[in-house]
């Protein structure tokens, strides 16, 4: 990353292949710890990749899966890692066609933590 021979090729093809059929695209995945500024942490990481439709969708659930392992243990994470989540899957729609299965696996790897977190929340409710 970051040579020359693929900077010069970055407006042509798949920076991961070489693929022809290759399109520009940003990926965001936030961290989020706690509740900024004085008792946590947030930050956004944007990346702006050149991939096919393959590497697309690979970059995509990484990024939705770094989302879901970083972004929702706080404030305002939790609100925000699915709506990162969601930017990232339509990222790769607006580019190429994805079946809902695609975006479904997406949306699942990227927003587990807090669907995991809310049943346990509701367990915890409900035994109390
Ligand atoms: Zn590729």
């Amino acid at each position: 990353m970051g040579d020359s021979a693929t900077e010069s090729n970055a407006q042509l093809c798949c920076e991961s292949c070489g693929e022809k059929d290759a399109a520009s695209m940003e990926f965001t995945h936030c961290v989020s710890i706690g509740v900024p500024p004085r008792f946590g942490y947030y930050k956004e990481h944007p990346t702006r990749r050149f991939l096919c439709h393959k590497h697309a969708a690979s970059a995509c659930l990484w990024h939705c899966f770094k989302n879901s392992l970083f972004g929702c243990w706080g404030f305002p994470g939790i609100f925000l890692a699915p709506v990162r989540t969601w930017g990232n899957i339509r990222a790769v729609k607006e580019r190429f066609t994805v079946g809902f299965g695609f975006t479904a696996v997406a949306m699942t790897i990227g927003t587990f933590p807090a669907g995991f977190l809310a049943i346990l929340i509701g367990l915890v409710l409900a035994r109390s």
